[in-house]
C-alpha cells in the first residue's frame, strides 16, 4: 500500500490529459499500485464528464455524447490494473519493457547504481530505470528541474522520509538530498528528470552561475 501519492492537482492534469507524457507514465504506474488513487481519479473523470454534459450546445447530439462518455471510460480502463501475464514489470512499462527488468541495457553510475535509459520526452525529460544495491546511497545532489520518482521494488529513505513500494515522490530544485536504500533488498525506481538547461558554448558558458543562482534564490 502507499504512502506517498501524487499531489491532487497533478491527478486533476492527469484526468485532463494536459500532463507531459513522461510525467503521465510516470503517474499511470503509481495508479497500478494505488486503489486510493485510483478511486480519486475515477471522481476526477466523472466530474470532468459532467461538466462537458452541462457545457454542451443544447442539441448536441446523442453520439457525441457517447463517444466522448466513452473515450473517457477508456481512460479508466487503462487506467485500471490488467496483470494478464506474470511479470514484475508494470503494465505502463511494458512498452519499454517487453521482457523483465534483466533484459534492459543497464550502465553502471556507481558501485552501487545502474541505470537504463527507457526514452525521452519530447521536451526532453529523461526517462529512466534506477536500479540501487542494498545499502547503496545516491551521491547528494538537487535538480534543475523536476524529479519524479516512482519505487517499484524494495524501500529507500532520505532527509524528508521512508519510501515504500508503489510510493510516489517529486523532489524539486530546492532540495537537496541523499537517498538510501534499506540493507534488506535492492531497489527499482522509475525516475524522470526534466532536462537542465546548460549552457556549455564559449560564449555563454559564464550564464551557467548566474543561471544557477536564480534558480536557486526561489
Ligand atoms: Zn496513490
Amino acid at each position: 500500500m502507499a504512502n506517498h501519492h501524487p499531489a491532487p492537482e497533478l491527478l486533476a492534469a492527469f484526468s485532463a490529459g494536459s500532463l507531459q507524457l513522461s510525467h503521465a507514465l510516470c503517474i499511470s504506474t503509481h495508479l497500478e499500485h494505488c486503489d486510493e488513487c485510483r478511486s480519486n481519479l475515477m471522481r476526477l473523470n466523472s466530474m470532468g464528464a459532467n461538466l462537458m454534459e452541462e457545457l454542451k450546445p443544447a442539441k448536441a447530439s446523442e453520439n457525441l455524447k457517447s463517444s466522448v462518455l466513452s473515450m473517457l471510460d477508456d481512460e479508466v480502463t487503462e487506467a485500471t490494473p490488467v496483470n494478464n501475464r506474470d511479470s514484475r514489470v508494470p503494465r505502463a512499462l511494458q512498452q519499454f519493457i517487453p521482457d523483465d527488468y534483466d533484459s534492459l541495457q543497464w550502465h553502471r553510475v556507481s558501485p552501487s547504481i545502474q541505470a537504463a535509459r527507457l526514452c525521452t520526452d519530447s521536451n526532453g525529460s529523461k526517462v529512466e530505470m534506477l536500479r540501487i544495491k542494498p545499502g547503496g546511497q545516491v551521491p547528494s545532489h538537487t535538480h534543475t528541474g523536476d524529479e519524479y520518482t516512482m519505487l517499484l521494488e524494495g524501500s529507500f529513505s532520505d532527509e524528508s522520509g521512508v519510501y515504500k513500494e508503489g510510493d510516489f515522490v517529486v523532489r524539486d530544485g530546492r532540495h537537496k538530498h541523499k537517498p538510501m536504500v534499506t540493507e534488506d533488498r535492492e531497489c527499482i525506481c522509475l525516475t524522470v528528470t526534466d532536462a537542465p538547461i546548460e549552457f556549455t558554448g564559449f560564449f555563454t558558458r559564464w550564464l551557467n552561475p548566474i543561471l544557477r543562482r536564480d534558480h536557486f534564490a526561489h
